[in-house]
């Protein structure tokens, strides 16, 4: 793409971590039977009337104030008027003209000249979800499930402010830790509690005017929306350079196929009718309650990242791995408080823990080892009590079984050995297997103590005390 410039805006929508939905008490969890959470409210039966959330309102303008946006004392919903079967009330409430907070910034890294990345965030709104429709192959039918119906949504709608398909995929992996860190959603995209939609055009590099734009849709994965921007500008150049011009539609993206194909449906915001919500007055939110709101904000990943560099002395690569989620980040400032070595415990948490979470697929929050009782084996070979290598087995067993490690090292018999008697034995019983390396230690191979130490170690599941073996070796085997 020699020569043209991609220019990309996102609009994302992210489920807010309520019990209930945005207008009523119905409640919002993820997997129940269709059709199930639903009252006469999100159904839309005659004479039912919507009650804002106000959980809903704290985590939205906690999302805003994180994302630095200013956020307005008052705000009014609307309701966007489009007929679609999973819609009972045939129109949707949202903010239009007046949202919730507006002209915010999400800072992502840098571009290859060092120049700092900040994309501008247009704004921040209300609004609640649709319901789903279910299309059955065999038999042909189409069934809708309104649990969806009502769910509190936020949509975070960006500038025109990145320029490849990397720097929106860095965008929404900020975003979504972001999110993550001040506790307003589950960010996945799977359920649904994430969702994107692009604005790409392209122009030639140097030119300052947009070209105009199209809006991809239906991309369910960050690195799907990364796909789908290249293929789509790709598109774009191509037609540009041919001569022709680019139609502003909206263009569904297939994964499989990988492959954008033009959507039916054509509108613009003066299709919707947006007028203010008659049954909801404005959303009015005093000025000291904001100012509190920001005041007990959470901390927030680049902030805790700062710190972990600055109160644990790590490294970049350490912080940003053991920062990447907030729960692995309480984890393991959990472990080093505890244990008082935050480096040592660092090298555990980045090595077998996450080496444990990567092979079961599960999330810290569910792991069985709980930080204190890391920390307490930490200690443990700190104090000699266990060798490093028998500590990996103890690890092993409290993974599975949940145990303190004290009480796993005692029972599975891998509390260390130093006693001089039952070191001599295994010593010997290895060097008269052994005869032919023994041989050759003795005759000045000292590299040749790795293989017996190692043998050693075998034949005492671990347990034999290195430090004390070493010395005993060379004792035992002079020239
Ligand atoms: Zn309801």
């Amino acid at each position: 793409m020699n020569g043209w410039e991609m220019v990309v805006g996102l609009e994302v929508h992210c489920q807010l971590k309520t019990q209930g939905k945005a207008f009523c008490g119905c409640s919002t969890a993820y997997g129940a039977p269709p059709n199930t959470n639903v009252c006469p409210v999100c159904l839309a039966l005659p004479g039912a009337l919507p009650v804002l959330n106000g959980h809903a309102v704290e985590l939205a303008t906690t999302a805003a104030l994180a994302l630095n946006c200013t956020v307005h004392p008052v705000s009014v919903f609307a309701r966007k008027n489009y007929f679609y079967p999973d819609l009972p009330k045939g129109y949707q409430i949202s903010q239009f003209d007046q949202p919730l907070a507006t002209d915010g910034y999400v800072d992502i890294g840098h571009r290859a000249d060092q120049s700092p990345i900040r994309v501008g965030v247009t704004r921040v709104h209300m609004e609640e979800d649709a319901g789903k429709s279910v299309h059955d192959r065999y038999p042909a039918a189409t069934a809708i499930d309104l649990n969806r119906a009502g769910v509190p949504l936020i949509e975070i709608v960006s500038e025109p402010d990145m320029r490849s398909a990397e720097e929106a995929g860095a965008y929404l992996r900020v975003l979504k830790q972001v999110l993550e860190y001040m506790g307003v959603s589950d960010v996945g995209m799977e359920e649904g509690s994430l969702r994107v939609d692009a604005n790409v055009s392209a122009r030639r590099q140097g030119e300052t005017t947009l070209g105009t734009k199209t809006e991809v849709k239906n991309m369910n994965s960050f690195s799907g929306v990364e796909r789908a921007l290249e293929v789509e500008f790709a598109r774009q150049v191509a037609l540009l350079e041919a001569g022709g011009t680019v139609q502003q539609q909206t263009m569904l993206w297939d994964g499989s196929t990988g492959q954008v194909r033009p959507s039916r449906t054509k509108e613009g915001s003066h299709d919707y009718r947006y007028f203010p919500e008659p049954d909801l007055p404005p959303l009015v939110l005093a000025s000291d309650w904001i100012a509190k709101m920001r005041h007990d904000l959470p901390e927030l990943p680049a902030d805790r990242r700062t710190r972990f560099a600055k109160d644990y002395q790590l490294g970049e690569y350490d912080v940003e791995l053991l920062t990447a989620s907030p729960r692995l980040a309480d984890y393991y400032e959990a472990v080093a408080r505890a244990h008082g070595d935050a480096k040592a415990s660092a090298n555990w948490v980045m090595g077998e823990v996450l080496a444990q979470l990567k092979g079961t697929g599960e999330d810290i929050a569910q792991f069985r080892v709980r930080p204190q009782d890391l920390a307490s084996l930490l200690g443990m070979v700190r104090d000699g009590v266990v060798t490093h290598t028998a500590a990996k087995q103890v690890f092993a067993r409290m993974v599975t079984t949940g145990d303190p490690p004290a009480q796993v090292a005692e029972r599975e018999g891998l509390v260390k050995v130093d006693d001089d008697a039952q070191l001599a034995g295994w010593l010997d019983e290895v060097i008269a297997e052994h005869p032919a390396e023994a041989e050759r230690y003795r005759s000045g191979e000292k590299k040749l103590q790795g293989v017996l130490i190692g043998a050693v170690m075998k034949k005492s599941k671990g347990r034999a005390d290195p430090k004390k073996l070493n010395a005993m070796i060379s004792e035992r085997l002079k020239g």
